[in-house]
């Protein structure tokens, strides 16, 4: 699957929100959104009034951004998301929580998504002892993440106990950091995704 490969801080600017894509540099001061915080580009600075339709495009585009989902992937999952019980917008944040990439970056694993996305890809995790490195793997409650054996000598996941921000936050996960193992103990409810996102302006969007 591809993926975004031009500059990160870019598009944090662009949305006006931290996104935190980059790990420890978006807890310092060089976070280019605290020094520049307008859009990016030659009319960066001028005032705009979005439309109805900016707004909602804006609110998918920062969603997709977070998540780090291309167009195509994120259309399925809100075709998904419209198939199941419940809210649609709702039901959507649960599907791109579940990502394995994002599960691992909740879990206190990694310091940003793209940086868990990365470790994922290069095959230093398990789904139930099984080794997984598809970042979009879709994870569901009663699963056991863990840094495989062979990895866990790795300078990264050493350092882990310093590096780890989110760990012990998410009340519907399970982290054992010592043991660099996680257990996901059900799906997120809506006021326990804290990604600032206000879903329902993507429905609307996707229902035009
Ligand atoms: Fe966004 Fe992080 Fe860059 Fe700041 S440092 S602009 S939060 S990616």
């Amino acid at each position: 699957m591809a993926r975004y490969t031009g500059p990160v801080c870019r598009q944090c600017r662009r949305e006006g929100v931290k996104l935190y894509l980059k790990g420890e540099r978006c807890y310092t001061e060089k976070c280019s959104i605290d020094r520049r915080n307008y859009a990016p580009g030659q009319h960066g600075q001028r005032r705009r009034k979005l439309s109805e339709y900016g707004l909602q495009l804006r609110e998918k585009q920062k969603a997709r951004r977070i998540y780090g989902v291309l167009e195509s992937q994120f259309r399925k999952y809100f075709r998904e998301a419209s198939r199941r019980k419940g809210i649609a917008g709702e039901n959507l944040l649960q599907i791109l929580e579940s990502r394995l990439d994002n599960i691992v970056y909740r879990m206190g694993f990694a310091l940003s998504r793209p940086e868990a996305r990365q470790l994922v890809k290069h095959g230093h995790f398990a789904v139930n002892g099984r080794k997984v490195n598809i970042p979009s793997y879709q994870v569901r409650p009663g699963d056991v993440i863990s840094v495989r054996e062979s990895s866990k000598n790795k300078g990264r996941f050493k350092e882990l106990a310093e590096l780890t921000r989110n760990q012990g936050t998410m009340e519907w996960l399970e982290v054992d950091s010592e043991n660099l193992t996680g257990k996901v103990i059900r799906l997120p409810s809506r006021d326990e995704i804290d990604t600032p996102i206000a879903e329902h302006l993507i429905v609307e969007l996707y229902s035009r």
